[in-house]
């Protein structure tokens, strides 16, 4: 199992509604509600990021596509937008795509790049199966720790904070083995390869000592 992002998207929350600070690979955005649900709308809503990541990847999608057959569309807009309806008992989201391509192209064209929106990533994901799986964390227990060192680092392990279905050891498994003892090999990977998994335990159960 290899996740998607090499950093995960972390957001948080303070207590000013419903302001929340999303951390991506290479910044923050702000993201809120509307004022109509109690928020002060000082960024997109939850809706909007879902459909924007859809907009976004449709775009790029047919940009790829497009520079690759040589074609002009100099210019591509795509409007989303989605709605909840009730069919045999059941609550179906149907998301509306419109492409507006901003200058002539054939039906050929326009009959292909609908064809080649549809398969966009972010499309699949949306009309495949979806899991969310959810653990919880919290920052209040952190008495017992581990440390593994080589001549370069020492790793430090809370298996208070470690309630997440082995991602490390499923990434980098050469250093993370639940089935042997010690459960951190040092010697299995270089120090980086190292630093950069433990980088991406989601929990803070995993850290490098100072
Ligand atoms: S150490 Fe971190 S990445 Fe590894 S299993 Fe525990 S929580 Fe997950």
């Amino acid at each position: 199992m290899k996740y998607d992002l090499e950093h995960p998207v972390v957001a948080s929350i303070g207590t000013e509604k419903y302001k929340c600070t999303v951390e991506w690979r290479h910044g923050k955005f702000i993201a809120d509600e509307p004022e109509s649900s109690g928020g002060k709308d000082k960024g997109p809503d939850p809706y909007t990021l879902l459909l924007s990541s859809l907009g976004t990847c449709t775009l790029a999608t047919l940009r790829m596509y497009i520079d690759r057959k040589g074609w002009d569309v100099p210019k591509i807009a795509v409007s989303v937008n989605m709605y909840h309806e009730v069919r045999d008992g059941k609550t179906v989201t149907v998301i509306d795509r419109d492409l507006n391509f901003l200058s002539p192209v054939t039906d050929e064209q326009r009959e292909r790049m609908v064809q080649i929106a549809k398969v966009c990533p972010i499309s699949k994901i949306l009309e495949g199966e979806i899991q969310v799986r959810t653990f919880a964390y919290s920052d209040n227990d952190e008495s017992q720790k581990h440390s593994y060192t080589n001549d370069d680092i020492t790793v430090v392990w809370k298996p208070e904070l470690c309630r997440h279905a082995a991602r490390c050891a499923t990434q980098l498994p050469t250093v993370f083995n639940p089935a042997v003892k010690p459960w951190v090999n040092m010697d299995g990977a270089t120090s980086q390869e190292i630093r950069e998994q433990v980088a991406r335990c989601p929990t803070g159960a995993l850290s490098i000592a100072k």
